[in-house]
């Protein structure tokens, strides 16, 4: 599940590395009436600061639309550029360029092609994957640098593809040989098990909330309405809690890869918990968003696994502190109070407590299960195992069933050397983010093939023994395949 996201302001650890990189060509930039060169590469940064406060938002489904001049933006894809486009780059003089940014830095790019007249900006935004629009056909070429901020700006943030890996065998080798593995999940790895993906409108958890009469169904993980009433979240808590202690084979799979003794870390953006029961280790895991595996009272932070809860969850009841509860007895000698949840202004639905109300008695909290709400900080383990653990150790990257649009996650193949190989493992591939190999289709069936062809035994009763996977090529896309189960 990967709705909880850093709140808007919200900064992990991990903007620091990004900024630098940033910095590193701030100083020739932003001198308003400059030259062509400055302007442009002032407005570079300017594009790259509203990529990033639209990618914390949360949603990503804005991440494309931030100006007019993005929303007219035509895409030229590489394999276009190689059979050959009117005007536009060839695929190795584009190649070049994109090396040349990513060698020199955004200011000495622009310097020395702009600067000195060696290409115009109309072309030269296609060498970073940008068409220019119709309706600047007739226009002078300063018309084009904005345009060619934003393609550059792009560009810039964007780890460039490794061209060495394309292929099912590249994949099956890397996950051979490479010894440190991180691996990314989000909310595609559960759905097998019928665990919703809050994102997806269609999975009915959205109609249901609208008879608990919310605006957004986001307010549901908004920590504000948890602390006025927490009813509310405890009333769909039940819904999101796996109901068995099952995992899915992608869920297998990443046991498998701790079993090799390959499993650096998995990242993972579900708050399900259901790494636990697949038997990956806590040491290994990173909840992004925190998890139902043990939780907190709101007043006195006593902590509990979310096991000791769960049957109240289940049965849709609000559970309330058993230390609070302690204390309270000894401390007043008042019985134990059923009921109460310490949010005052919410007790007109308790009917048989009503009384007490103008009492002020003690309540005791209620447990909240430890799964970052919206308006919270996500667990600090993020940004310091990612920087301080894994970075130089890692030595692949899979990511498997999340579009990887939402913090912190989102930041992490960002962040990870340029160098390492990073695998795409979903039902539908992204465009913002560039990986090396993209594995297409339900990720179940796409690890059983992986480790079929790796000679690893992943058993799980979902995987039939006798299936078939036939693997198909994508058009245009060396590294792109299709994944599909024969007969199915
Ligand atoms: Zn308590």
């Amino acid at each position: 599940m990967d709705f909880v996201s850093a709140p808007s302001g919200e900064s992990s650890s991990l903007k620091n590395p990004v900024l630098e990189v940033e910095a590193v060509d701030m100083t020739s930039a932003g001198v308003k009436g400059g030259t062509a060169t400055e302007n442009i590469t002032a407005a570079t940064e300017e594009a790259a600061q509203s990529e990033d406060e639209t990618d914390s938002d949360g949603s990503g489904d804005d991440w494309e639309s931030q100006s007019l001049y993005e929303d007219a933006i035509q895409v030229v894809r590489d394999e276009q550029l190689r059979d050959g486009v009117p005007d536009a780059c060839t695929l190795e003089e584009a190649i070049a360029y994109r090396r040349r940014l990513h060698d020199i830095g955004k200011a000495a790019f622009v310097e020395e092609t702009i600067g000195r007249d060696t290409v115009t900006a109309k072309k030269l935004c296609t060498a970073f994957g940008i068409l220019p629009p119709a309706f600047l056909d007739d226009a002078p070429d300063e018309a084009f640098h904005p345009l060619l901020a934003i393609a550059i700006s792009r560009e810039f943030q964007k780890r460039p593809k490794l061209p060495q890996y394309n292929t099912i065998d590249d994949a099956v080798k890397l996950l051979q040989e490479s010894k440190n593995i991180v691996v990314l999940t989000g909310a595609g790895i559960s759905t097998s098990l019928g665990i919703p993906d809050f994102r997806s409108k269609d999975t009915g958890l959205y109609s249901q909330l609208a008879h608990l009469g919310l605006s957004d169904p986001q307010e549901v993980f908004d920590i504000h309405v948890f602390r006025e009433d927490p009813s509310i979240f405890f009333s769909i808590a039940k819904d999101i809690l796996p109901t068995e202690k099952k995992f899915s084979p992608t869920h297998a799979f990443i046991r498998l890869l701790q079993d090799k003794g390959k499993l650096l870390t998995n990242y993972t953006q579900n708050i399900d918990n259901i790494e636990a029961n697949a038997g990956v280790l806590p040491e290994n895991i990173v909840q992004c968003h925190g998890s139902f595996a043990t939780a907190t009272c709101v007043k006195c932070d006593y902590k509990v696994s979310g096991d000791d809860i769960f049957d109240e969850i289940k049965k849709g009841a609000i559970p309330v502190c058993a230390s609070c509860r302690k204390s309270i007895a000894e401390d007043s000698g008042v019985k134990r109070k059923r009921s109460s949840n310490g949010a005052h202004k919410n007790r007109k639905d308790n009917d048989g407590d009503s009384s007490d109300e103008d009492y002020e008695i003690p309540t005791p909290g209620v447990m909240k299960p430890d799964i970052t709400f919206f308006g919270e900080d996500l667990p600090d383990e993020f940004g310091h195992r990612l920087l301080h653990h894994d970075r130089d150790r890692v030595d692949l990257v899979i990511v498997i069933g999340t579009s990887l649009k939402v913090a912190p996650v989102a930041e992490v193949p960002g962040v990870l050397p340029r160098t390492v190989p990073q695998i795409y493992i979903s039902r539908t591939p992204v465009s913002h983010t560039e990986f090396d190999i993209d594995l297409l289709g339900d990720c179940d069936v796409v690890v059983s093939e992986l480790c079929r062809r790796a000679g690893w035994e992943l058993k799980h009763e979902m995987i039939p023994a006798d299936e078939k996977v036939e693997v198909l090529p994508v058009e245009d896309y060396e590294s792109r395949h299709v994944f599909k189960v024969v007969g199915a």
